[in-house]
């Protein structure tokens, strides 16, 4: 059965961009899944701590076989392979991938929560979502584009990546 599965991507260290550039190319390559979309690239202020670099975000739909807990065991992986630094919570990060939406599933396990626990409060997850689905609903939550117009973009830039 193919599913569909949102990934939420963010780096703040050993060049972002091209870490995130790197990352979107790795997870298509995953055995069992597709890159069906990649969003723009998007700087923002980094969650809690604040003496430490602004991050680039984006957000990869993937067409999927995988179970939800296994596509997370992929995406642990490559946080591992790009040598994540995990010094404090919300501290900086080379990568992190985080599984957001999963077809319509609710899951409860204590390794993952879907729909991400956090994402509809982050305009740095929304802004981006909507750019690939500008259609798109979090199930529970309600319609992206509403959502983001409450809680605004301004912190927000579009980076415009040459390569
Ligand atoms: P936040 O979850 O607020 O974005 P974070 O990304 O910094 O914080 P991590 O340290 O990357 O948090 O992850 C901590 C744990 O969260 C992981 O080990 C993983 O098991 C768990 N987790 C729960 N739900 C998810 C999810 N939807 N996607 C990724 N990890 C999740
Ligand atoms: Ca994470
Ligand atoms: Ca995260």
């Amino acid at each position: 059965m193919s599913h569909i599965a949102y990934i939420g991507l963010g780096s703040n260290l050993e060049n972002p961009v091209q870490q995130l550039l790197t990352a979107l190319t790795e997870l298509d390559q995953l055995d069992q899944c597709q890159l069906i979309a990649q969003s723009s690239l998007y700087s923002s202020k980094p969650v809690g701590p604040q003496d430490q670099p602004d991050f680039v975000n984006a957000v990869a739909k993937l067409q999927t076989e995988l179970t939800p807990l296994v596509l997370l065991d992929r995406l642990q992986a490559l946080e591992q392979s790009h040598r994540r630094i995990r010094e404090r919570h919300w501290g900086p990060r080379t990568l992190d991938l985080d599984l957001l939406l999963y077809d319509d599933d609710f899951i409860t396990n204590p390794r993952l929560t879907v729909p991400h626990a956090h994402m509809h409060e982050r305009g740095f997850v929304l802004l981006p979502l909507q750019e690939i689905s500008p259609e798109i609903s979090i199930p529970g939550k309600g319609l992206v584009t509403e959502i983001l117009h409450y809680i605004g973009t301004d912190d927000l830039q579009l980076l415009t990546v040459t390569e």
